[in-house]
C-alpha cells in the first residue's frame, strides 16, 4: 500500500485524493494543515484516512506528499518537512506557479532530485475541504515542470497517480509555465476581481448591483476565488503577471481612445478579433483556468 500525505486538503487536495481512490488505487493518504476541524471533515468526507496537525508527524514514513497549500505557505512547509523526508520520498505541488516552489524544494530539500514540480489545470472558484470532488481531474490537464536534476523515475511515480486521476499529462519548462499561465489564468483572474471591486465602488455612491445580469454572472464567477490563493499568486508571480498586466492596459488603452474619438472601424476591428479568437481558438477544457480554472462539474 502506497503512503501518501497530502499537506493542504482544500479543493485541489481533496480532489487528488479523491480521485485515487474513485480509480480503486491501494492508498493510506494521510491528511495535513492547521485546522483539526478541517481535517476531521475530511475522514468524514473519506478524503483521507488520517490526519495530523504535525507536518513532520504526517510526512514521516510517507512514499510521496502532496504540497496543496497556497503557494506562499509552500516555503515554510518545506522548510518544516525536509528534516523528516526519507531519502526516498517523493515530494510534488500542485501550486499555479511553478519557479518560486522549485527554489525552495532546491533551497531545502537534501534529496532535491526527488522533487516533481507539479500543476493541475483544473479547478473551481470553491475552496476548502467542502470543495473537493472525484472528478475534477477528468480529461484536464496537469503541467509538469521538472528541472534537470530531477529523477526520471520520482517524474514517472507522480505522472502515474495524476494520470489514475483522469489528468492530461504535459510538460513545459518552469519560466515558460509561469509566462503562459500568467497571461491566460492570472490575468483573467486579476481582471475579474478588479471588475467586481470597482462595481463595488460604484455601487456604494448608487446601488446598481442588483442590474447586473448573466453575462455579468458568466464573465465575474472566477472572482468569488479565494483571496488568499489570489494573493500568493501575484507575490510569486510577480514579474510575469506585471507584463502581462501591461499587455492588458496596452489593449484597453486602445479601446478607450476609440470610444473617446469615435472610431467605429476600430472598435468594430477588434471586437471581430476577439470574437473570432475566442470561437476558433480557446476551447472549453482549455480556458487556462478559475483558479487555473475550469469549470465546475
Ligand atoms: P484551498 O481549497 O484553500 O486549500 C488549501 C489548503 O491548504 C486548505 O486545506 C488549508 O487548510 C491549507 N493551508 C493553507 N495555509 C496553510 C499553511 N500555512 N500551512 C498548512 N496548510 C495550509 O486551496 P486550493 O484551491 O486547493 O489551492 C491549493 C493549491 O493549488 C494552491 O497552491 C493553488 O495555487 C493551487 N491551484 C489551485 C487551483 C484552483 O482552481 N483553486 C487550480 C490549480 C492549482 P487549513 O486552513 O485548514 O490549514
Amino acid at each position: 500500500m502506497t503512503q501518501i500525505t497530502i499537506i493542504g486538503v482544500g479543493l485541489i487536495g481533496g480532489s487528488f485524493a479523491l480521485g485515487l481512490r474513485a480509480a480503486g488505487l491501494d492508498v493510506h493518504i494521510i491528511g495535513a494543515g492547521r485546522s483539526e476541524r478541517s481535517l476531521q471533515r475530511a475522514v468524514e468526507r473519506g478524503i483521507i484516512d488520517s490526519w495530523s496537525t504535525s507536518l513532520t508527524e504526517a510526512v514521516e514514513n510517507s512514499d510521496i506528499v502532496l504540497l496543496a497549500t497556497p503557494v506562499g505557505a509552500i516555503d515554510r512547509v518545506m522548510e518544516e518537512i525536509a528534516p523528516a523526508l526519507g531519502p526516498a520520498t517523493i515530494v510534488t505541488d500542485a501550486g499555479s506557479v511553478k519557479q518560486s516552489v522549485i527554489a525552495s524544494a532546491r533551497e531545502w530539500m537534501q534529496h532535491f532530485q526527488n522533487f516533481v514540480p507539479a500543476h493541475p489545470i483544473a479547478g473551481t472558484e470553491h475552496s476548502g475541504v467542502e470543495a473537493g470532488f472525484a472528478t475534477l481531474y477528468q480529461g484536464k490537464r496537469l503541467i509538469l515542470t521538472p528541472v534537470e536534476e530531477t529523477s526520471p523515475e520520482a517524474v514517472d511515480v507522480v505522472a502515474e497517480l495524476w494520470r489514475a486521476t483522469g489528468a492530461k499529462l504535459e510538460s513545459m519548462d518552469a519560466a515558460q509555465h509561469d509566462q503562459v499561465f500568467a497571461a491566460t489564468s492570472h490575468l483573467p483572474h486579476m481582471l475579474a476581481f478588479s471588475l467586481v471591486e470597482t462595481l463595488h465602488r460604484m455601487d456604494q455612491k448608487s446601488p446598481l448591483l442588483h442590474h447586473t445580469g448573466g453575462g455579468f454572472a458568466d464573465y465575474t464567477r472566477i472572482a468569488s476565488s479565494d483571496p488568499v490563493m489570489w494573493r500568493d499568486v501575484c507575490l510569486y508571480n510577480r514579474e510575469a503577471l506585471l507584463a502581462s498586466l501591461d499587455e492588458f492596459q496596452n489593449g484597453l488603452k486602445v479601446l478607450v481612445d476609440a470610444i473617446d474619438h469615435r472610431d467605429s472601424e476600430t472598435l468594430e476591428q477588434l471586437f471581430t478579433t476577439a470574437k473570432e479568437t475566442r470561437d476558433t481558438k480557446v476551447l472549453p477544457t482549455d480556458v487556462g483556468g478559475s483558479n487555473d480554472g475550469d469549470r465546475e462539474p
